[in-house]
């Protein structure tokens, strides 16, 4: 027997420390389509409860956009369901290269190259323009997939503390005698929702003779005035060199991600980066949606408008109400809690009273620094969020938490 007793148990024991140090995660079945109002069925096999969902990538409401349902069915009929093949074997539609184009135009790059995920993006990309003569710095704080996409390349990798420019120059004095230098740093980070210093970072790079790597996942779409990403924002569109993002987020929501940036670097990437080559064509039913997402957001910026305006609303109204917020202007609002079973119990409360709102704690987010994480979109109505506040401000006053200090909210439950 090769899965011995001996094997299962090896799992079994793992699974339980999972289970023991309370970070067991359990998937909550939605029923309905992803919007601003949702079917859940939590705990599994119990009825189904309407939510409002706070914790979803929807940051702008095109998830089940009916244009954008439209646009993927006409996409489905005309060209069929899936490709069978890689991009460079038979995998390359017209509407592949049209949204490659668009994309481009989105973002103010050279050229841009499709993957299966931004995932599979940061993990081909790095490996496919450098060699073990040449240095990535990274913020400390990158996403995951971007960690993953350093550990598959052979050049040297260094850190700075996050956004730290002090340091991160530092580092690139340190390292000046390197082939090729590459500064890396996501736009938005999607714990705190704070912005990348982009517009220092680009002085930086031009002073020590480095390229800029930006992914702009939690920010494509809906930062700066006409949503087009943090370099936007920071007055530094048209600068970056390396772009990658996901169409997983803002940008339809379904699944998707790309490389966009200088000519020679996505050319690199057509010919070397291993998630392109290896790995399936996004299904033209997705191409037709995003394409449909590009031209609605390219019309007017009354989605991003509108999503500023909620964020507006909900980061007032908890302040008011007393809630410890991490400060900032994205969509994503954490509420700080601190004690990682205070915000398990608040996110179970909440949901109780309709609002679905995940907790994260360590390991997620640094120890003692538990928190709700909340997202807001355009697809929220202000009954929404109304309704939402009520819900936060009836379990936070459950709690005693409501124009607490940091301090006192540590004092009465703890790290
Ligand atoms: C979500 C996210 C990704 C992963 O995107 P997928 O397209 O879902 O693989 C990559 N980077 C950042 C910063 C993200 O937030």
């Amino acid at each position: 027997m090769a899965y011995s007793d001996k094997i299962k148990e090896i799992y079994l024991q793992e699974l339980k420390d999972i289970q023991d140090a309370g970070i067991f995660k359990q998937e909550r079945f939605i029923h309905s389509a992803q919007d601003a109002d949702i079917e859940v069925e939590f705990p599994q096999g119990s009825s189904l409860k309407k939510v409002i969902n706070m914790c979803a990538n929807n940051y702008l409401g095109l998830s089940s956009h009916p244009d954008v349902v439209k646009a993927a069915h006409e996409g489905l009929d005309s060209r069929g369901y899936g490709m069978s093949s890689v991009r460079f074997i038979c995998g390359t539609q017209d509407i592949h290269n049209e949204l490659e184009k668009k994309v481009t135009e989105f973002l103010g790059t050279e050229d841009t190259i499709l993957f299966p995920s931004c995932m599979d993006a940061n993990a081909g990309v790095f490996e496919a323009i450098l060699t073990n003569e040449d240095i990535m710095i990274s913020d400390r704080l990158v996403h995951a997939s971007i960690i993953d996409g350093i550990r598959l390349c052979s050049a040297m990798h260094d850190t700075f503390k996050h956004s730290n420019m002090k340091h991160l120059e530092k580092k690139l004095q340190l390292h000046s005698d390197k082939r090729l230098k590459v500064v890396i740093t996501d736009g938005v980070f999607s714990m705190d929702g704070d912005m990348a210093k982009l517009d220092e970072m680009v002085e930086l790079a031009e002073k020590y003779d480095a390229m800029v790597f930006l992914d702009d996942s939690h920010a494509s779409g809906f930062i700066g005035k006409t949503g087009r990403g943090t370099h936007e924002h920071c007055g530094v569109f048209g600068k970056i060199d390396i772009i990658t993002t996901t169409f997983g987020k803002a940008l339809g929501g379904a699944s998707g991600g790309c490389v966009s940036g200088r000519k020679e670097i996505v050319e690199m990437c057509r010919q070397k980066a291993r998630p392109y080559l290896f790995s399936n064509t996004m299904a033209p039913v997705i191409v037709a949606g995003i394409l449909k997402v590009l031209d609605i957001l390219s019309k007017s910026t009354e989605r991003r408008d509108k999503l500023e305006n909620n964020t507006k609303f909900w980061r007032k109204g908890l302040t008011e109400a007393g809630f410890v917020l991490k400060e900032g202007d994205t969509p994503i609002v954490p509420i700080m809690l601190f004690n990682a079973k205070l915000s398990q119990d608040i996110s179970r409360d909440l949901y109780d009273e309709g609002i679905y709102a995940i907790g994260f704690f360590f390991p997620v987010v640094a120890k003692g620094q538990a928190r709700i994480r909340t997202q807001i979109s355009a697809g929220h109505e202000i009954h929404h969020l109304e309704k939402a506040l009520e819900a936060f401000i009836k379990v936070g006053k459950k709690y005693d938490i409501l124009g607490k200090t940091k301090q006192e909210i540590i004092e009465m439950y703890g790290m």
